[in-house]
C-alpha cells in the first residue's frame, strides 16, 4: 500500500501518518522529521536548511526528492509519505519516482481543518524531548509535572505559522488539482479529535475498498 496524507501545518498529518503506519504496517516517511533530524544533528543538508525550517520557508523541491529517493532506497515498498509532495514540482517528480519503481498510489488523503483552527494548534503544539510526545496547551494539555520540560517547535510560534499556512494554501491548490484529475485523491474532515479522524480516513479506505 502507498499513501500520501496531505495537510496544513498542524493538521494533524504527523499523528495519523504514524497511526496509518501502524494500522498497515507501513514505513512512515516524513520530509519534516528527516529534516529537523538533519539539523539537530548538524550534518551538511541540515546546515543549509535550518534557517529555512526556522524561518518557514520551504525547502527546495531538488534537495527534498533527493530525501525521499534516499528513504524510499531504504524503505519496504509501502509507505505513507507525510508532508510530501509539497508543491506541484514535488508531485510531479514523485509520479517519475514511482513511475521507474513500478509503483501506485493508492490514496492521497486531504486533511482539512480551517486556517484559524490550524493557527491555533500551532501556536498552542508543546514536545515532550524526552519521548517525543505530543501535547497542546489547551486542547491535550500535559500532566503537571513534565510541562517544565515542555519544548515549543521554532516553526510553531505565531508569526512563523502564518507564513507556513500562506506558503501551504498558496502552493497547495495545484497539488491537490493534480491528484483530483487522477481521481485519487479523498479529503477527511480533520477537525475532530485523531480518533475520530483515524476514524474518517478508515471509512474513506472501506468506501474505496482499499484495506489490504
Ligand atoms: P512539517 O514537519 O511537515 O511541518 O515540516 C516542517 C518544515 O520542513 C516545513 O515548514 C519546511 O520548512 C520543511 N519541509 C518539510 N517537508 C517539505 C517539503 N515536502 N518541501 C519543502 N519543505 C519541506
Amino acid at each position: 500500500m502507498q499513501l500520501i496524507l496531505l495537510g496544513g501545518p498542524a493538521s494533524g498529518k504527523g499523528t495519523q501518518a504514524a497511526r496509518l503506519a501502524r494500522h498497515f504496517d507501513l514505513e512512515h516517511v516524513s520530509t519534516g522529521d528527516m529534516l529537523r533530524q538533519a539539523c539537530a544533528e548538524g550534518t551538511e543538508l541540515g546546515l543549509l536548511v535550518d534557517g529555512m525550517l526556522k524561518e518557514g520557508q520551504l525547502v527546495p523541491d531538488y534537495l527534498v526528492v533527493e530525501l525521499v529517493l534516499d528513504a524510499l532506497d531504504q524503505a519496504p515498498k509501502c509507505f505513507v509519505m507525510d508532508g510530501f509532495p509539497r508543491t506541484l514540482r514535488q508531485a510531479v517528480g514523485f509520479d517519475v519516482i514511482l513511475d521507474q519503481r513500478t509503483l501506485a498510489l493508492d490514496a492521497v488523503i486531504l486533511i482539512e481543518v480551517a486556517n484559524q483552527i490550524l493557527v491555533e494548534r500551532s501556536t498552542g503544539r508543546r514536545i515532550d524531548p524526552d519521548t517525543g510526545d505530543v501535547y497542546h496547551l489547551q486542547f491535550a494539555p500535559p500532566p503537571a509535572e513534565i510541562a517544565a520540560r515542555l519544548q515549543q517547535r521554532d516553526d510553531d510560534c505565531e508569526g512563523v505559522v502564518v507564513e507556513r499556512l500562506d506558503i501551504y494554501n498558496r502552493e497547495i491548490a495545484a497539488v491537490i488539482d493534480h491528484y483530483q484529475q487522477r481521481e485519487q485523491l479523498a479529503c477527511v474532515d480533520g477537525s475532530g479529535t485523531p480518533d475520530q479522524v483515524f476514524a474518517h480516513i478508515l471509512d474513506q479506505f472501506s468506501r474505496q475498498q482499499m484495506e489490504p
